[in-house]
């Protein structure tokens, strides 16, 4: 059996949701189509979802199309969630790309559908709600050739438009007009197939000969074939599952090389234990299994006909929950043979805002109900200040703040308002230095010998530690074994890392433990004392890390968005001056016809101003994608974090905040 992971996305409103429903019902794993009017559809969980309509988190659901299993990854549309769709794209074999035959073509509908191209995933275009009044097929197929892309082609139309009644059509195999068309396409990429057109003529191709062709160009991004049909009335669906039968590509499935995995999602689960959603991409993860040298896997499921179901084991192709990954990130490769992993598909957050509670007397509840979302979603990081004054919480764009305020609001009960929203920085050691505290010596408080190297590691590798000390220095009647020492260390560092000499996480490093000691009551003087404990070894890491970094330094750096620019040729006058104002640098820019293209990289904190002035600077026709590019040294003349309100702030100065969650 093979197996297809699939995305459907969309535009928000575009019916991705419906769309879905009408797919699990149409493959007879629902009874019937849930309504997103209603709020009884599968994919979409949090009650805020369910209100408005709009689905933030990805969920899996699958069936089967004859038989292929389909998994298909529910994904995000709206842009403050671009991360979250670029993390999913990443592990998908195809996508399906819906588009409202009311409203067309959208400036979301054309981010996500570079960000396909970009990540060369083979896609089928869907444009849906045919039945609505005001359905337009041509415009709409004039938009995807104009805004989308020149390779896009219809492989029916739609009849009965703005009613009920309308239906998809294919076109047949012996209509001479869609055959041209078809081989005009594929003969760009196709020497043969043009060759034997040129010699023989369009009698010269059988039919079979050029769905293979379709197959083949979709398979690896070349060609978009367009359907039609309606979500409500359920028109074309049938059509778009062959479709997706036929034309997108399976998985992978082989299941003996070493394994590779990738993590798209990590929730929570009953009993609040991490549960990992995994892509398999080569190999087998098996339960008992170590992966990536810490974590047992210690349960897997495995996602079949509509469910997840318990398994001994998730296979190349397959995608799987699995529990015991303590560590877990979402991003996180798995497994011997790591897939490589591109770390821009996986954005940090790169703001931040301050939640204030309306009714002072709300502070705790809003901070255990702010701990609580955090698990639910680990992109949201919940901090406090030093002196546990304020919550602040980490964003991806200036709706999200949105999504939070009516969730604390819906089921916590609790009102909010925010500060302006800053931007969030990291630091890097700027060099390599060491400390030790030794046992029963003055400056050391604690029963223990710890002694850490920390040295600048390449950008986006985060934080690594090692031992590198003597197994017989180890208190082993305090840790189960060296394994269990490792992980209790690695979580201690990492916390003291959490907040480095600016206030910033430190991160991109290698921490080496090279020395260790723990007391013994009747040991020589140097180790004698009352036996040590982990807190002595939870609480003297920090001081040793926090003199490390003292004398290695560090590095303040801001997040840095690239960013890709439409619009139209005569408003570059006026666009290139507030750009630089912005401190934004164009990289390159051209112009075709009477549309501009400008590439280039803004600073975080300034992205969302760039989006305010915008529209009044292109009579509102600019077309902006952004995303997290790299971090870079903050110069000192860029030190202001503020994102809202006109006024430079204060980011890098001495905002200390620790993790509660
Ligand atoms: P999503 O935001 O992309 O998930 O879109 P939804 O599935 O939530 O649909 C948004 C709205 O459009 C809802 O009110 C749906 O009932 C409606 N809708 C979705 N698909 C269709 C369709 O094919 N025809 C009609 N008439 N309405 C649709």
């Amino acid at each position: 059996m093979s197996i297809s992971n699939l995305g459907i996305v969309a535009h928000v409103d575009a019916g991705k949701t419906s769309l879905t429903e009408r797919l699990l019902y149409a493959a007879g794993v629902i009874a019937r189509p849930g309504s997103v009017d209603a709020g009884s559809t599968q994919t979409d969980t949090l009650a805020l979802e369910r209100q408005r309509g709009i689905t933030i988190k990805s969920a899996v659901v699958s069936f089967p199309i004859g038989d292929r299993t389909v998994n298909l990854i529910d994904t995000p549309g709206h842009p403050d969630f671009i991360a979250e769709v670029e993390r999913v794209l990443g592990v998908l074999d195809g996508a399906v790309l819906v588009i409202s035959a009311v409203e067309g073509v959208q400036a979301q509908t054309h981010i996500l559908m570079r960000t396909l191209r970009r990540l060369s995933i083979p896609t089928l275009l869907f444009v849906n709600k045919i039945d609505r009044l005001g359905a337009d097929d041509q415009r709409v197929l004039r938009q995807i050739a104009d805004r989308l892309t020149p390779a896009a082609i219809a492989l029916g139309s739609a009849t009965g438009l703005g009613t009920r009644a309308a239906q998809y059509r294919p076109f047949s195999s012996d209509d001479p007009a869609f055959t041209a068309r078809l081989v005009e396409l594929l003969a760009e990429h196709d020497d043969a197939l043009l060759a034997a057109y040129v010699d023989g003529g369009p009698g010269a191709l059988p039919p079979e000969r050029l769905r293979t062709a379709l197959a083949r160009q979709t398979a690896a991004g070349l060609v978009y074939p367009v359907l039609f049909g309606s979500a409500v009335t359920g028109a074309g669906v049938v059509e778009l599952m062959a479709a997706i039968r036929e034309l997108l590509p399976a998985a992978c499935t082989d299941a003996s090389a070493p394994p590779a995995g990738r993590v798209f999602k990590v929730e929570r689960g009953v009993a609040g234990e991490k549960v990992a959603y995994v892509r398999m991409f080569s190999g087998t993860i098996r339960v008992r299994d170590r992966v990536n040298g810490e974590d047992k896997v210690t349960a897997i499921r495995v996602f079949e006909h509509g469910k997840a179901v318990p398994r001994p084991a998730v296979g190349a192709g397959q995608i799987g929950k699995l529990w015991g990954l303590a560590g877990v990130r979402i991003g996180d490769s798995l497994g011997t043979a790591a897939a490589t992993v591109d770390e821009r598909y996986f954005q940090p957050p790169t703001l931040a805002t301050v939640v204030v509670p309306d009714r002072p007397a709300d502070k705790r509840a809003l901070r255990d109900a702010l701990t609580q979302l955090a698990e639910q979603d680990p992109l949201i990081n919940v901090r406090q200040d030093e002196a546990g004054q304020e919550l602040s919480v980490s964003l991806y764009g200036e709706v999200q703040k949105e999504v939070i305020q009516a969730t604390l609001a819906d089921e916590y009960g609790i009102g909010v308002h925010f500060r302006e929203t800053t931007t969030i920085c990291i630091e890097r050691p700027a060099g390599t230095r060491e400390a030790v505290a030794y046992l029963n010596t003055e400056s050391n408080p604690y029963q223990a010998t710890i002694g850490l190297r920390i040295e600048p590691a390449a950008p986006g590798t985060r934080v690594t530690f090692r031992l590198a000390i003597d197994p017989r220095t180890v208190p082993l009647y305090v840790y189960k074994d060296l394994d269990s020492f490792r992980a209790a260390m690695s979580e201690y560092v990492r916390d003291a890392l959490q907040v480095g000499l600016s206030g910033w996480q430190v991160t991109d490093c290698l921490v080496t433990m090279f020395r260790c000691g723990y007391s013994v009551m009747d040991g020589p003087p140097s180790l004698r004392g009352p036996r040590s404990t982990a807190a002595d070894f939870r609480k003297l890491t920090p001081l040793v890390v926090g003199a490390a970094l003292r004398q290695a330094g560090t590095v303040v750096h801001e997040p840095i968005h690239r960013f890709h620019l439409e619009l139209p040729a005569d408003t570059l006058g006026a666009v290139l001056p507030a750009l630089a104002k912005l401190d934004a640098i164009a990289h390159a820019t051209a112009v075709r016809g009477s549309v501009c293209t400008v590439v280039g990289e803004v600073p975080a904190a300034r992205a969302y101003r760039l989006q305010q002035r915008l529209p009044a600077l292109t009579r509102g026709e600019g077309v902006l994608e952004m995303a997290f590019d790299h971090y870079r040294p903050l110069r000192p003349s860029a030190r202001s974090g503020r994102v809202t309100g006109g006024a430079a702030g204060t980011a890098g100065s001495g905002r200390r905040y620790t993790g509660t969650a």
